[in-house]
């Protein structure tokens, strides 16, 4: 029996480099399935629809939430982003560690949904190195820029909700110790209760001479 998948949210303060690690996790792991999320804004240059999100206009984004097809939505520097929940439900059924990479709101929204949920938080060891990463980065506005800055400082009032902190100082390393915590979330007793449970029952007939 495949074992049971776990939905792992991924936030981070934006040029934390998410996106960098999740390719780099999920083209090394088959295990995991990266959620596309849906959303409003506009594509950057090099995006693909479907393989980094699935644009939409706000009429299709808000037939989406009124449909019920989003598992949880949020607001960011006035746009709509979302997790559509056919695929997650699909993938997790199947076995596969789904990953989510959300902000704080969306964070929040799972919890509540699906409290065995493991969250992480990606950060940069300094703010300096993202505002660089940011600018460099060259694909948003100043006025984009510092709004988004402003909206890393209010998450980072958020991190304490989370499960575990994970710094992006050298990609390899974030990427394995992802990779190690998630396998670590396997070995929990509730996602082993099919083993535990059939070596009790061999401990029981054993102790009783069968
Ligand atoms: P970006 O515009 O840089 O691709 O994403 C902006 C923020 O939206 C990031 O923090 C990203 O993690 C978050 N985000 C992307 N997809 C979703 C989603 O489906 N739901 C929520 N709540 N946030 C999302």
């Amino acid at each position: 029996m495949a074992r049971e998948g776990i939905l792992i949210v991924v936030s981070g303060f934006s040029g934390a480099g998410k996106g960098t690690i999740m390719k780099e996790l999920t083209g090394r792991h088959e295990q995991y399935a990266l959620s596309v999320s849906a959303t409003t804004r506009e594509a950057r240059p090099g995006e693909k629809e479907g393989k980094d999100y699935f644009f939409k206009s706000r009429e299709d984004f808000e037939r989406m939430i009124e449909e019920g097809a989003l598992i949880e939505y949020a607001r960011y520097v006035g746009n709509y982003y979302g997790t559509p929940k056919a695929y997650v439900e699909e993938m997790l059924l199947s076995g596969k560690d789904v990953i989510l990479e959300i902000e704080i709101q969306g964070a929040r929204k799972i919890r509540e949904q699906f409290p065995n949920a493991v969250l992480l938080f990606v950060t940069t060891k300094d703010a300096q190195v993202l505002r660089e990463r940011l600018k460099k980065r060259g694909t948003e506005s100043r006025e984009v820029i510092q709004k988004r800055l402003l909206r890393a400082v209010q998450e980072s009032e958020g991190i304490e909700e989370y499960d575990y902190l994970v710094v992006n100082d050298e990609l390899n390393a974030c990427v394995a110790e992802i990779h190690s915590i998630i396998e670590s979330e396997h070995r929990k007793i509730r996602y082993n209760m099919e083993l535990v449970n059939r070596v009790r029952e061999e401990l029981r007939s054993f102790s009783k001479g069968e």
